[in-house]
């Protein structure tokens, strides 16, 4: 096949589901490899950390980070709604449930 494919991001979705730090990410595309869900697609620039193409599919199920060999290159970043807390009255301690 010689005709070039294209692949667009999925811009409407306002979520952003893992935050890449490519400082320290080798671009090996593990994360790709393991997430069930197809959220990456491989960076055209060697050694990049992979494109997210389906932010709106992600499960935040973690693999992603769990499998990645270089610690700090990707983490979850859960939205604002999933990271209520709950705080005592009496004692002032932040908990979820
Ligand atoms: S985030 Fe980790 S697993 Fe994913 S490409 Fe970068 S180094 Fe590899
Ligand atoms: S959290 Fe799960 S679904 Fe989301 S990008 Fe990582 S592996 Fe894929």
């Amino acid at each position: 096949m010689d005709e070039p494919v294209y692949a667009r991001p999925n811009r409407i979705t306002p979520g952003n589901p893992v935050l890449f730090d490519e400082a320290v990410c080798d671009g090996c595309n593990r994360c790709l490899t393991v997430c069930l869900e197809d959220v990456f697609i491989p960076n055209p620039e060697k050694g990049k950390p992979p494109l997210i193409l389906h932010p709106d599919e992600c499960w935040y199920c973690g693999p992603c980070v769990d499998d990645c060999p270089r610690p700090g290159a990707i983490r979850l970043n859960h939205p604002l709604q999933q990271r209520v807390r709950f705080k005592r009255k009496a004692t002032g301690e932040h908990f979820r449930v």
